[in-house]
C-alpha cells in the first residue's frame, strides 16, 4: 500500500529534505505531485541511440534470424536512408525522458565505414540534453575487431573524443578469435582507464569460456566494478553447478550483467545473479530500428518484460524488476547521488498508483518528470 503523502523539497538541483508535511518557502515554486508514486529517475543501461528510425514513418522490418544477418541489413540501410545520428539520437533520448528515463548507457557504432560518424552526433546530442539527460557512451564495434582492422584505433579515438566505455561483440562468433577482440578492448580500457560492456549473445559453453576470458582480463587490469558483459545468454544455457561458478566469478571479478529479458532466447538467471550480489541491470537495447521493430524507451515497460519473462507474479519479485532498472541500473552505470534521499539529486519521475507493483502492472503516463529540479515532461510529454 502507499505510504503516507511526503514533500521533497529541491534546492539547487538537490534533494535538500522529504518529509511530510513540509513548510511552504517564500518564493520556492511548488509543484504538485497529486498524491503519485516517486521514484528515482529511471536508468536505461543499454540503448543504441545512433540506430534508431524514431520520429520516422514505420519501416517493416526485413533482416534475416541471425546476428550477421542483421548487422548486414543495418550496413545497408544505413547507406540508403543516410540519418543524421545527432538527430535520431535526440529523438529517441527525448522519448526515454518522457518515460522517465533520465540516464543512458548508449552503445555507438563505431567501424571503418563510418568512422566516428555516429560518436559525434550522440555526443553532440548528449551535449544539447546535458541538463536534462545523462548518457554514457559505449564505442561499439558492431562489425567486429580483428576482422575488420582499422576497428581499433577507431575505438582508441573514440575514447580520447569521448567514449567512457568501450565495447565488444561475441568476440568468438564474430571475429572468431575471442582472445584477439578481447586483448584489443581491454588494451585500449586499461590504457584510458575506460569501462567495458560487451555484447555476448555467444551461447552455451563458447559463451561461457568468454565469460572467463573476461573475467581475467578485468582482474589483470583491475577493472572490477567497471565491466558489464550484455546479454549473456550462456549463462542460461549451462548446467547448474557450472551455473554456479561463473555466478561465482562474476561477483569475483565485479562484473555486472545487462539483460533486456530477451523474448526467444535464453535469459540470464536474473534472480540467482542478484542474490548472489551480482550487480544487474536492464535496457531497452534497439528501440524501433533495423533490429527490431519493438521498443518505447518505456524503463517501466522494460520491468514488466523482466517479470513476464521470469514468471514473477508476486510484488517482492516486481519490486526486484523495479530494482534492475532504477538502483541495480545506477550501479552498474556508477551513478553518484542517485536515490531520493536530502542530498541525492533532484531526478525523480512522478507517476500514479496506489503501489510499485501496480506501477509495473499498469506503466500508467508519468505524471511529471523531474531532472535536476526542474520539470522536463508531463503528462507522458517532453516539455523542454
Ligand atoms: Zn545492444
Amino acid at each position: 500500500m502507499a505510504g503516507a503523502p511526503v514533500d521533497v523539497r529541491v534546492a539547487g538541483g538537490v534533494i535538500e529534505r522529504v518529509g511530510p508535511g513540509l513548510p511552504a518557502v517564500p518564493g520556492l515554486e511548488e509543484i504538485d505531485g497529486a498524491g503519485g508514486i516517486a521514484l528515482p529517475g529511471l536508468v536505461d543501461a543499454h540503448m543504441h541511440l545512433d540506430k534508431t528510425f524514431w520520429g520516422l514513418p514505420w519501416r517493416a522490418h526485413e533482416a534475416g534470424p541471425t546476428v550477421r544477418d542483421r548487422i548486414d541489413n543495418e550496413r545497408r540501410l544505413r547507406r540508403e536512408l543516410s540519418l543524421a545520428p545527432d538527430v535520431q539520437a535526440e529523438a529517441l533520448a527525448r522519448q526515454a525522458v518522457s518515460r522517465g528515463t533520465l540516464h543512458i548507457r548508449s552503445h555507438v557504432d563505431v567501424d571503418t565505414e563510418i568512422g566516428l560518424r555516429n560518436l559525434e552526433g550522440v555526443l553532440a546530442a548528449r551535449q544539447r540534453l546535458r541538463d536534462v539527460v545523462s548518457i554514457q557512451v559505449v564505442a561499439f564495434p558492431q562489425s567486429g575487431v580483428v576482422t575488420r582492422p582499422g576497428t581499433a584505433e577507431l575505438l582508441d579515438r573514440a575514447v580520447r573524443d569521448g567514449a567512457e566505455l568501450i565495447g565488444g561483440i561475441d568476440p568468438a562468433g564474430i571475429d572468431r578469435d575471442p582472445a584477439g577482440q578481447l586483448d584489443l578492448v581491454f588494451d585500449i580500457a586499461g590504457r584510458y582507464g575506460a569501462g567495458v560492456d560487451i555484447h555476448l549473445h555467444d551461447g552455451g559453453e563458447l559463451g561461457a569460456i568468454q565469460i572467463r576470458m573476461i573475467a581475467e582480463r578485468t582482474r589483470a587490469l583491475g577493472l572490477a566494478g567497471r565491466v558489464s558483459v550484455s546479454h549473456a545468454f550462456c549463462l542460461a544455457m549451462v548446467d547448474e553447478a557450472e551455473q554456479g561458478q561463473l555466478v561465482e566469478l562474476l561477483v569475483a571479478s565485479g562484473i555486472a550483467i545487462m539483460t533486456t529479458a530477451p523474448g526467444d532466447r535464453p535469459m540470464p538467471p536474473f534472480r540467482r545473479l542478484r542474490a548472489a550480489g551480482v550487480r544487474v541491470a536492464s535496457g531497452s537495447d534497439g528501440v524501433r530500428d533495423a533490429w527490431t521493430p519493438f521498443g518505447t524507451a518505456d524503463m517501466l515497460e522494460r520491468a514488466m518484460l523482466l517479470a513476464y519473462r521470469s514468471g514473477f507474479r508476486t510484488d517482492e519479485l516486481l519490486h526486484a524488476t523495479l530494482d534492475a532498472v532504477t538502483r541495480g541500473g545506477a550501479e552498474v552505470l556508477g551513478l553518484e547521488g542517485y536515490g531520493l534521499g536530502a542530498g541525492d539529486r533532484a531526478n525523480l519521475v512522478i507517476a500514479p498508483g496506489e503501489s510499485l507493483g501496480e506501477l509495473i502492472a499498469m506503466r500508467p503516463p508519468r505524471a511529471l518528470v523531474v531532472s535536476g529540479g526542474r520539470v522536463v515532461a508531463r503528462g507522458g510529454h517532453c516539455v523542454i
